[in-house]
């Protein structure tokens, strides 16, 4: 039954409520026109819940393969992920993406959403420190007092402009060293909105400390309370070294007794003597938490010397920890007090994936006070982070979206159905390039984003105008 006549059924036992409702005949008459529609509305979903629905992208270069794949798509899942050679039939919706490259969806697995878009307000931060962006947030959060809505639209902002860059899993961090915790239930509630574009997990991060804070444990025990997924630290800011050792211990506990990963703000400072990474391994190994913890910046290790990081490689290899860089804004914040030589500011991203160690690359910031600029580009950063670590070998540069992808997705703990699979989610986006090298290089734009069978992105890319009129105007010039 098409929908327009169910509309008009409705009509007409409208029409006969007012007209003749006094009128018994009528009103038998209205039943039967009920029950009439009723019964055949149930068929019509009945059917339309029965109709599969089927889509088809072709000629798909599959990430770290050099073959071109069909990939069909069968009422959310990959139904067929097969190599060219297998016959499409016309009926279907078929995509031609003439050798594109496809791969899982971005993971975004470090950033601020509440407080992206906030730089400059009260003011900028003139130093690049670490220590007065903090104090500037700090300002900010007692003189502002945002209302929750205008955190969501500024979170709202950066996380529509992450899934127009293939970004369809975000970690963030939320701060909840305030005692109304506005930021977390914004937060919160924009996890619930945005489900069907992307899947956001939430730490509960004390950033002005968890236990220099007042009542900072309690505002941790609510933020669990609350639903976060990962309890966070910032050992390096507490006032004394034995806060900070406290602080990760005292997460380790919550964390394990709750059920919830880890995601410190581990050693992001310049001090060799920082070294609450030894800590955090430690506890991960002894409590056997393991891969359920991460340490992000890790900055320190980058002042470490060889014969200490030697030593503490083993225990970072049995901890089995992940790792977090955050190439852009460390190389910002980080060697502010050097003169000459500076310090890059980044961890040792090179030794630990050559350990065999699961490491990935986040933004942390979209214009904020911790980073004036605001570009939500993740291959951007892979790039910018390649140069920076050294990592511009050809092996290392035709496996660096790693870093933004299975990578990242490990450090989520995102277990089930996350790489391309037949049987698994369809979920993944198409890169305007034919090359896992050439999706470095030439920063292609995403043309396709792809969740759960539909898609979610679609982007044209710019192309070049050469008729024959352009190029007559161009020898002109
Ligand atoms: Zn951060």
């Amino acid at each position: 039954m098409h929908i327009l006549s169910l509309v008009h059924l409705k009509k007409n036992i409208k029409t006969l409520k007012v007209t003749k409702s006094k009128n018994a005949t009528r009103r038998t008459n209205i039943c039967r026109y009920w029950i009439q529609y009723t019964l055949e509305a149930k068929i019509t979903i009945f059917k339309i819940r029965r109709r599969k629905y089927i889509m088809i992208f072709t000629n798909a270069k599959l990430y770290g393969s050099n073959e071109n794949y069909t990939i069909e798509i069968e009422n959310k899942k990959i139904k067929k992920l097969k190599s060219q050679q297998c016959n499409i039939k016309s009926k279907k919706e078929v995509i031609d993406l003439k050798g594109k490259l496809v791969l899982p969806p971005f993971v975004e697995s470090h950033i601020h959403l509440d407080y992206a878009f906030s730089v400059g307000d009260p003011y900028w931060n003139e130093s690049g420190t670490l220590f007065e962006a903090i104090h500037i947030w700090s300002k900010r959060k007692k003189e502002k007092k945002e209302t929750k809505s205008q955190i969501k639209n500024r979170a709202t902002k950066a996380i529509n402009s992450l899934i127009k860059n293939g970004v369809q899993h975000i970690r963030s961090h939320v701060d909840i060293t305030s005692p109304e915790l506005t930021g977390l239930q914004a937060l919160l509630e924009l996890k619930s909105e945005f489900k069907k574009w992307i899947d956001l997990q939430l730490v509960a991060f004390p950033q002005e400390g968890l236990i220099s804070y007042p009542n900072g444990e309690e505002l941790m025990e609510e933020s669990i309370k609350m639903g976060v997924d990962a309890l966070g630290a910032i050992p390096h800011y507490e006032l004394t070294e034995e806060d900070g050792e406290k602080s990760i211990k005292k997460i380790t506990k919550l964390a394990s007794r709750h059920n919830k990963l880890i995601d410190v703000h581990c050693d992001e400072i310049d001090n060799p003597q920082s070294k609450f990474l030894e800590v955090l391994a430690g506890e991960a190994y002894k409590t056997g938490m393991k891969n359920m913890v991460t340490a992000s910046h890790t900055t320190a290790m980058g002042s470490y010397d060889n014969s200490y990081t030697q030593k503490l490689f083993k225990l970072l290899y049995l901890s089995d920890i992940n790792f977090i860089a955050l190439p852009k804004a460390n190389m910002h914040l980080q060697g502010r007090n050097d003169t000459y030589p500076k310090r890059r500011g980044i961890t040792r991203v090179k030794e630990l994936v050559e350990s065999g160690m699961n490491v990935s690359f986040g933004l942390d910031s979209i214009k904020d006070p911790w980073y004036p600029l605001g570009s939500t580009s993740l291959i951007n950063m892979v790039e910018f982070g390649l140069h920076a670590t050294h990592m511009t070998g050809y092996k290392d540069i035709i496996t660096a979206l790693d870093f933004i992808t299975t990578n990242g997705a490990r450090t989520l703990n995102i277990t089930n159905n996350y790489e391309l699979q037949e049987g698994g989610d369809a979920n993944f986006i198409v890169l305007d390039v034919q090359s896992d090298y050439e999706a470095i290089y030439s920063q292609p734009q995403v043309v396709y984003s792809v969740r759960q069978g539909e898609i979610i992105l679609n982007c044209t890319p710019a192309e070049l105008n050469t008729s024959e009129s352009a190029s007559f105007l161009q020898q002109k010039e």
